[in-house]
Formats: C-alpha cells, structure tokens, sequence
C-alpha cells in the first residue's frame, strides 16, 4: 500500500513514521520547505520526500492520502486526487485505527486548548498513563508509532474533523461555535458548524458527547440534527439531571447517579468562560471515574495556558495581562467580561469580518481607554470612538504598552486582547504575546 503524505510538518512526519512502521511505502511531499529537524527524521527512517513541489507522478499513484489540515480541500493536488477517487484523510483518521486507547476528542471555536490541557491535567493527577495530542505538541500519529498512552486527549480543529470517515472519540466536547475560518467553508457558517459536529457523526450509544447548552449555535443545530451518543450538557444558566451547572455558586456535575460539588471561586482559571472549560473537563474526569478530592486539587492548580488571559506583571499596581490567543470577537468578550478593575484595552490586528457591537456594553462598563494596534483600526474607532473617552492609535507593540502605561492608574488593568489576527504586525500570536511581555519587562 502507497500511504502519500501532503505536507512535511508535525502531523504529517508523525504520520510518515507511523505508516512505515505499518509496513506502506510512505512519501512526504510538501509545496513549501520542510523543516530542518524533520528532513532528519524522514532521512533516518528511510522515508522518500520532496520539497517546493508537488510531483503528480509520485502522488497520484497512492493507495491513499494523508492530508495536512492547513492544505485546503480546493488546492489542485487535492482536487486531482479527489477526481481520481483517492481517499484523502486527515492525521487523525489514518491513525486511530492503529490503537486501542481511550480517545477523547475535543473541538469548538474558542477554548479548546484550555480545556484539553486542563482535562490532561485532569487525568494525567490521577495517576492515568494519557497522552495530549492533535493541534498541541508532537503528533497523535506519531505517539501512535512509539504506542505510549493508553489514553488521549486531542485537541480538534474543524480542519482535522473535515478528513474523517469512521474516526470517533469515546468522548467528545464541543466547547462552543461562533464564526471562524469561514474562508474554508464557502463563507457558509452552516459548514463551519457541521464541520464541529463532525465530531460525533461516527460516536455510538456507548459514546458521550459533551457540550455547550448556552450556545446558540450548538442549540439550533439539535433542533434539526441528532447522534447516537450520550449527551452531557454544561451551563451557566441551566440545570439539568444529568450535566453541569450552577447552583448557589458551586459547579456541580451529575452523571450516572453521581454528584460532584466544588466553589467555583476555588477554580484556580478565572473568567465565566473557564468555568464552562471546567464543567467540561470535570465531566470527563467523572466519565473517566477520576476521586472527586483528585479532581478538587487539580481544578485547584491548574495555572492556565500561556497567552490565555496570562497575568504578566504588576507594575505600580497596574495588572498586565496578555490575552494575545484572543483572534476572535467571542474570546475578547470573555476576557472583558471577566475584568473586575478600569481596563486599558489593546485592541486590533487583521480584522476577520468582526462584528464588535456584541462588545458594547462590556466596553461601556469597564473600559477608560482604547490603543488601537493592528492594519485595520477604522472599524474599532467607528464603534468605540464615543463610547471611551480616549482612544489612540499605535504602529508597535513597545508604543502600544508605553501608551497604555501612561494613561493607567493605580488599581487598573492593562489587557491585550486583540480580537483580531495577528498576520500584520507579527509572526504570529504567540509572537505578539511574547513583544507584549516583553515591551511590560522594558517600561
Ligand atoms: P482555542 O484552542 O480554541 O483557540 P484557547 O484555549 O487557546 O482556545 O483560547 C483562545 C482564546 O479564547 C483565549 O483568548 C481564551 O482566553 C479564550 N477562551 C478560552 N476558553 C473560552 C471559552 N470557553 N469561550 C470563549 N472564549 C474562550
């Protein structure tokens, strides 16, 4: 069997390594450059590739297709491939067939790192032998080839999701859906949400599905959809018999007959949206029959993720806080809303068709001043210019936090959360996170 791979990146090394080890002819080949370390490993497992092309000859004869997610379907290699009826999948969909650990699988707009780490952070304090894979740190296939977890948790994007045929996670989450990456999807939203349903498509009556209950998007695809599995809903506003809500101020989780209570304010993540990462997390632990003190403890000492809402400095009683992983509208609004002093917002980058009126009253409440950072700031002073008294435009990150120092006070907040992408100013997000931190170190 011909296993070729299109794209020379983690997951599709990983996948090369896998499939050699399963006995395929494996071929890598990628548009753009591989990178240095993994030419090494291809090299010294006897793995043929190409680079800065796409030789149809040596790719049209495959049995079957591993596909990077960031290759779009109506690149013309994949089209070619698709007219020729190869199957082409994703990293996840050639791998899973290849263990038989637990996976649990974990998609949605926003959150999805938070709460794959922390749902690790879960297990793994149990004393679990569960590996972290998908979008985070070494490729799911490749841990497959040293065979070292009896159990996954694996951060899903929609893209990934897109190359699956028969791919199911005994436990699925979907954190929440609001717009994103519509560029992929025919700018139809419709396609974006049933690629994060994709997630459950192949799930069976043993199966869990976990989800938002307060989203409107995952609401309204129930009304006209529905999967096999068990559904385990989360909410901030409702109460269920079995699920995650509130009650008296303590997170509780019923499931199978069983309680589980904690104070929400002894979630060591803050913000209403990280307790929704928490409900969720926690569900899995009680599905995974993790103690309820192990679960206490762990929820009690998880830090959070760096660029999430990450607390930076405090420099004359002014908190800094780098939200830089915020490319969206939705996480913006989570991280104004969970702000308890004057804020000073950083705000702006390439703007992805935002719709920034769903800010408004947060921006009223708690905003004294806006820096506008980013290409396309006309938008954002449309919508705010009235509504704080000052706003201001910067070119860079150090002026951006020089700025947000001088029109501080003692008892303030400093929060970048941009909104926005970060292609015009910086490599990318975690490079604008890092100038932030960076130009706070220099003031
Ligand atoms: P993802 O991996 O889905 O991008 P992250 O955990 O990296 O999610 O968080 C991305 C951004 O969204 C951060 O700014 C974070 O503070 C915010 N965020 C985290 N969890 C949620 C949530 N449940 N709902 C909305 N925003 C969230």
């Amino acid at each position: 069997m011909r296993l070729v791979i299109l794209g020379g990146g983690e997951s599709g090394v990983g996948t090369a390594i896998l499939g050699k080890k399963k006995g395929y002819e494996v071929f890598v080949s990628d548009f753009g450059k591989i990178k240095g370390n993994y030419k090494e490993v291809l090299l010294i497992n006897g793995i043929a590739w190409e680079e800065g092309k796409h030789t149809d000859d040596l790719i049209l004869n495959a049995d079957v297709v591993m596909k990077s997610p960031g290759i779009p379907d109506k690149s013309p290699i994949v089209q070619k491939l698709l007219n020729k009826g190869i199957s082409v999948v994703s990293e996840i969909e050639f791998a899973a067939p290849f263990t038989d650990a637990v996976i649990i699988g974990i998609t949605g707009s926003n959150g999805k790192t938070t709460t794959t780490m922390l749902t690790h952070h879960l297990l793994k304090s149990a004393g679990l032998n569960v590996g972290l894979g998908g979008n985070i740190g070494k490729s799911f296939a490749w841990q497959i080839a040293d065979n070292k977890y009896d159990s996954y948790v694996l951060e899903l994007s929609s893209f990934q999701l897109d190359g699956i045929k028969k791919f199911k996670p005994h436990i699925a989450i979907i954190t929440n859906i609001s717009p994103d990456h519509l560029d992929r999807y025919d700018y139809k939203y419709e396609n974006y949400i049933d690629a994060k349903f994709r997630i459950t498509m192949n799930q069976t009556e043993d199966d869990y599905l976990i989800y938002d209950a307060d989203d409107e998007a995952i609401n309204e695809w129930f009304m006209t959809h529905t999967t096999k599995a068990k559904l385990i809903p989360f909410s901030l506003t409702k109460i269920f018999n079995e699920g995650a809500y509130i009650k008296n101020n303590k997170m509780e989780i019923k499931i199978n007959q069983e309680e589980f209570k904690m104070d929400t304010e002894h979630i060591a993540l803050e913000g209403k949206h990280n307790i929704k990462n928490a409900m969720a997390a926690t569900s899995v632990a009680k599905l995974m029959q993790i103690r309820k003190a192990t679960i206490r403890e762990s929820l009690s000492n998880f830090q959070g993720v760096e660029h999430r809402l990450e607390k930076v400095l405090k420099i004359q009683n002014v908190q800094y806080i780098n939200d830089s992983k915020a490319t969206n509208v939705n996480a913006t609004f989570f991280a104004l809303d969970s702000m308890n002093t004057p804020t000073v917002w950083i705000v702006g980058g390439v703007d992805k068709g935002n719709d920034y009126n769903e800010l408004m009253s947060l921006v009223r409440e708690k905003v004294k001043a806006i820096i506008c950072l980013g290409v396309d700031n006309k938008k954002i002073i449309d919508v705010f210019g009235n509504v704080v008294d000052m706003m201001i435009e910067v070119s860079n990150m150090n002026d951006a936090v020089k700025m947000a120092q001088r029109l501080s006070e003692k008892g303030d907040t400093v929060l970048l959360s941009p909104a926005c992408a970060s292609f015009d100013l910086f490599e990318n997000y975690e490079d604008r996170g890092n100038q932030f931190k960076q130009a706070i170190k220099n003031l």
